[in-house]
Parts: C-alpha cells; structure tokens; sequence
C-alpha cells in the first residue's frame, strides 16, 4: 500500500490528542502480536486484531477513510490490555495510540459510540470529585445492604433496563461496610526518623470496595520503615477517563495530583491498583506539551511504584507465618504489559512460608476486565472469564492472587459464574495475612 499524504477527509484525525502517524508506521505488520491478542484469539478477524486495528488508524491519519461506525466498531472492541504491545518487536506503542484515537473520535462527539459519551458523563460527573463519588458509594451501599438490591433482583425488574445498565446492575462492586476514609499521615514505623517516606494513591473506588487492601498495604508499608501519608487533595488517577477516551479530563486530574503529591516530598508514591498505576507511570507522556507541567510530570512518573515493586525491593521484615494454601497468580495486564512488572508479585508470594504457588497456563491474557470493559462489551468479556476461569480450575488453586481492583471483581465474578470454590485476593492481602499469623502467639 503506497503512503499518501494526509488529506483532510471527513473525521481524519485532526485534534491536539491525535495519533502521530510516524507512531502508528512503526507497525511492520509482521503479525509477532497476533496470537497474543485476546480479540483476535477468539474472532480470528484481522480487524480485531492489534496490526489491522492499526492499520484502520493509519488509513484514518492520512485521510484515505474517515472515521467511520466500522471503524469506531472495532476500535471499540480492543480491550486496551496492551498484550500486543508487550510482544511487539518494532515497539508500537499501541496503549498510547489507542488512547489517542479513542480522545479524538470523542471529541467529535457525533462519531463516538453512546457508551464512550455515557463514560465520560459517569466519570466526569462522579469519579472527578471525590465528594460526589463519596455521595453515590454511601447510597449504593445503603441500596445493598437494605435489602432493596435483592427485592429489585427476585423482582425481574432489572429485565426492563437496557442491556449496559442491566450489565452494570450485575457488576457493581459491594460496597465496604467500613471504607477506608483515613487522609494525612496513616502509618509511622517505630524508628525514628522512618526510612521512608511515602504516600498512597487513595484512589476513586477503592477506598469503598477494598478498604482492606489499603489496610494491608498501610500495615506492610509501615512494618518496612514507611512513613504513610494519604494526601487528602489528591484525585482519582484518570486511568478510566484515559481508556474511555477523555485524555482532556485525565490530564486536569493529572495535573492536580502533581501538585498535591509533589508537595509531600516523598521517596516514592504507592500504588496497589495496576491500572492507577499504569496511568500515573505515563503523567509525564500525557503532559509532555504542557510546559508548565511537562517536567513536573516526569518527576512525578518517575516517582510511582506498585506496591509490589516497591516491597519486592526491600529486604523483607521477619515475621512471616505460615499460610498453606495453593495459590495461582494472575498477571494485570496493566501490571505486566504497561508496567513490566511480573517477577516480583511471585517473589512476595513465594517469600511466604508454606504458600504453593501454581503457574496458570495463560496468566497473561487479559480475563475480560478492563476497566469498564465487561460493562460496555459483556459477551467478548465473559467468554474470555470462561477462558481464565478454566485455566484457574486446573490448577487446583484456593487463592487467585492478583493486584488489580478491576480484575480482582472479574475473577470473583467468575469464581461465582462458574460455581468454583476458593476465594481472590491482592498479593498484599496474603503478605499481610502471613505477618498477622506470624504475630499470633504459637
Ligand atoms: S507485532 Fe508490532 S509490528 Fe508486528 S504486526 Fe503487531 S504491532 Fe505491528
Ligand atoms: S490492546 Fe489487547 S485487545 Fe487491543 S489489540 Fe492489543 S492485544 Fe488486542
């Protein structure tokens, strides 16, 4: 195919976010990343795959097709895991691209489906502010423990609400009875002066659905010479606004967090959600041409680490009891593709005395989560749960091991789907949960 110059057709990529052409031409459509894309495994159609996906952006950039519903369709579908990216030798950066072409077909509002505009209402209107989100998360933990969620289930009237919603209804979390509300400093180690001072990413729905994650996280960070501080200004990360395509909005969000956690002057900011963590890796690519923020933002990136790299650098503490269970550990794919982090969620793993961890036979393919994922896409969601979930039941686990929010609520949606015994966890739920039985008088 011969490379024309980019000609204004109607919807080419045009807007401040859009994608460089000469990131998007680093593709040589070898096809390496095929077979690692999940969407590809399962329609076996090159549009659903990462070098066709890439090559309808190329022909948008240059004009030779404008941004059409086809093309909107299967863009739409990527599940944004960045597999394919991982396995790339010409290093396409196919996460930022993605993102980049999500932002610009949004802009133009009439080209983006319903669900990408009724994302960015959700989250702009929600998970931007803490407060509203603290409101809504106190309401539907009321709805849920009232008794009315079961009524409205046993009620079929869920039947009547269109099919995202009624998807929605199904997934949403259950909401902490005690969320973890804690803001200023949380932990201080015996020693004094700490070895390390750090702050954790509270983050939107966390604090609601896995308080005890921040509550192990807090523990860990403190029993290896952490000084924790939660600071109260921060904001949501802006992954679910950069995924949805609002790169305008994930950068205010950016911006703000810069600010707030530069201000603390700490060694390193901790993230326990590989998805937050992705993002907030990338502040200094999302604000690159922004001057009074470009440096700023790299200072910033360069300071987040996943809790688990964080403690996998460290010596770690005595104390560790035993835990005999039979453990399987799934990758993130914002953990591992965006991240590069695989090795050391093992390591913490395997420091647990009496802990057997058994490999899954695929732990890098995406278990249908992404973000709002299985709301907006619930069929390519679910057959790849059934796909993880078979993986899992072979390996006899009791524990699925993980370090996502996102993928900790599919996996236990797939443990109930498909009636599997065993229970999921963060990796720092079960360190912790080894110090705590280590603590125990014998
Ligand atoms: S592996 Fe990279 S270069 Fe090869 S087809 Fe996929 S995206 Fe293109
Ligand atoms: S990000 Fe995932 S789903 Fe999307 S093209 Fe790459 S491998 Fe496929």
């Amino acid at each position: 195919m011969s490379e024309r110059k980019a000609t204004a057709a109607p919807g080419a990529f045009t807007g401040p976010d859009a994608p460089a052409l000469q990131d998007i031409l680093r593709c040589v459509h070898c096809g390496l990343c095929l077979n690692h894309c999940p969407t590809y495994v399962e329609l076996g159609l090159e549009t659903e795959s990462p070098r066709g996906r890439l090559y309808l952006m190329r022909a948008v950039s240059q004009g030779r097709i404008p941004v059409s519903e086809n093309v909107v369709r299967h863009l739409d579908l990527c599940l944004q895991c960045r597999n394919c990216q991982d396995v790339c030798p010409s290093g396409v950066r196919y996460g930022q691209i993605m993102e980049q072409a999500r932002a610009e077909i949004l802009r133009d509002g009439r080209r983006a489906p319903a669900s990408w505009r009724a994302s960015r209402f959700v989250l702009r209107r929600f998970f931007s502010h803490p407060e509203r989100l603290r409101y809504l998360m106190t309401a539907l933990g009321l709805y849920q423990r009232s008794g009315f969620q079961g009524l409205l289930r046993r009620s079929r009237l869920l039947n009547l609400l269109p099919g995202p919603w009624r998807n929605l209804e199904q997934l949403v979390p259950r909401v902490s009875a005690r969320p973890f509300v804690a803001r200023g400093v949380v932990g201080s180690p015996a020693d004094d002066p700490p070895r390390f001072r750090v702050a954790l990413l509270s983050g939107c729905m966390m604090p609601y659905v896995f308080a005890n994650v921040h509550e192990a996280t807090v523990r860990l960070l403190v029993r290896h010479g952490c000084k924790v501080v939660v600071p109260p200004e921060q904001v949501c990360c802006g992954a679910l606004h950069l995924h949805a395509g609002d790169r305008e909005e994930a950068k205010r969000l950016a911006r703000r967090n810069i600010d707030v956690f530069l201000a603390e002057d700490v060694d390193a900011i901790i993230v326990n959600v590989a998805g937050c963590g992705a993002a907030m890796k990338e502040y200094g690519e999302l604000l690159k041409d922004d001057p009074p923020y470009a440096e700023k933002a790299s200072r910033f990136s360069a300071l987040v680490k996943d809790v688990t790299e964080f403690l996998a650098d460290l010596p770690l503490s005595d104390g560790l009891g035993p835990l005999h269970q039979v453990v399987t550990y799934q990758d993130p794919c914002h953990l591992l593709h965006a991240q590069g982090i695989k090795s050391q969620p093992r390591a913490l793993l395997q420091a647990i005395p009496g802990l057997e961890l058994v490999e899954l036979s695929h732990p890098d393919q995406c278990c249908g989560s992404g973000g709002l994922y299985n709301i907006i896409h619930p069929q390519m969601a679910q057959r790849l749960l059934q796909r993880k979930m078979q993986d899992v039941a072979a390996t006899g686990a009791q524990v699925i091991a993980t370090a996502n929010a996102g993928c900790a609520l599919q996996l236990e949606a797939g443990l109930r789907r498909y009636g599997l015994p065993g229970r999921v966890a963060h990796v720092v739920e079960l360190l912790d949960e080894a110090y705590r039985t280590g603590a125990r008088p014998g």
